[in-house]
């Protein structure tokens, strides 16, 4: 029998749709009902797990699923083994540490002596430790943010994204002790038939990941300014310049990064160009 990769995604919450679009993206086609724990690719040898993202660390471990993705706060707090394949670049938050508004804090020393309310113990005792604090943590597993206003705790440490669940609850960041993503970790170990379906894989996700950062531009500009404006628009090897039935004018095709976007289309209408078209890619293979 050939062998069948098992990938553990998080049943439902924030990293599921992310997950799961990125790998149907990457053409791989199956069909997820709300009730079923797994699911079988049509089109490619994978198999799909589905749990709670604290379980996927120790599943990967284990073996039981092969590959997994996870936030990196979570593989991290749960220090199970397996290899870090890539970052994903989605479900970006950080774990910070927050006290009370009207707390005087200038310095990580001042949490000395407080008890801190968190759902990320191993993460924040290796903090403390690290910088030679003593404080006493509380695990809870849930609404971490309400436990200074319930007398539970001091301070808590607790993931933050936009901050606007601490300044509903009366409270202010004041150190991040871990920048986090989704991330996709392997089972040490994988046969060498499954790595083969996993470099596969990760090729088929990075020319999708790689396509999502950047635009397809095409453009019309009179000749003289050709030079300036290739300048401009490096392409992924170089632009491609056609010319235009109407003498002394070519089309430009290239490509552009999605965080330069702005910045080179008004150069590049500075530079006399006209008629820009721009075009969402789906992938890009290099
Ligand atoms: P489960 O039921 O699977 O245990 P959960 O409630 O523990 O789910 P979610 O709230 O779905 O977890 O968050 C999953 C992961 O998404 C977090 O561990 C973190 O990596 C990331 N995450 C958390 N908060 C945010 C946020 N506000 N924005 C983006 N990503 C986030
Ligand atoms: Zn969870």
């Amino acid at each position: 029998m050939s062998a069948i990769l098992k990938i553990a995604i998080q049943k439902s919450g924030r990293l599921s749709e992310d997950s799961l679009n990125l790998i149907r993206e990457s053409g791989v086609d199956f069909n997820k009902s709300d009730n079923k724990l797994t699911a079988r690719a049509f089109n490619f040898p994978v198999e799909f797990l589905f749990l709670r993202d604290d379980d996927i660390p120790g599943y990967v471990f284990d073996g039981v699923a092969d590959i997994g993705i996870v936030g990196e706060n979570v593989f991290l707090e749960k220090g199970k083994i397996a290899r870090v394949v890539e970052q994903l670049g989605f479900s970006k938050c950080r774990l910070s540490i927050a006290v009370p508004k009207s707390f005087n804090y200038t310095h990580c020393q001042d949490l000395n002596g407080l008890n801190i309310a968190t759902s990320y113990p191993k993460i924040l005792g290796d903090f403390l430790a690290k910088e030679n604090i003593s404080a006493t943590i509380h695990e809870i597993s849930g609404s971490v943010e309400i436990a200074p206003n319930i007398g539970l705790a001091e301070a808590i440490c607790d993931l933050v994204s936009s901050g606007s669940t601490l300044i509903s609850n009366g409270l202010k960041e004041v150190e991040i002790i871990l920048q986090s993503q989704a991330v996709l970790i392997a089972h040490q170990g994988l046969s060498s038939e499954k790595s083969l379906i996993l470099e596969e894989l990760l090729f088929r996700m990075s020319a999708v990941r790689r396509a999502k950062n950047t635009k397809y531009i095409m453009l019309n500009a009179p000749n003289k300014s050709l030079d300036e404006i290739v300048k401009l628009l490096p392409g992924v090897k170089s632009p491609t310049i056609t010319p235009l039935a109407e003498t002394g004018w070519s089309s430009i095709q290239s490509v552009v990064k999605e965080n330069e976007f702005w910045d080179v289309i008004g150069k590049l209408k500075t530079a006399g160009a006209e008629g820009i078209i721009v075009i969402p890619i789906e992938k890009i293979i290099q």
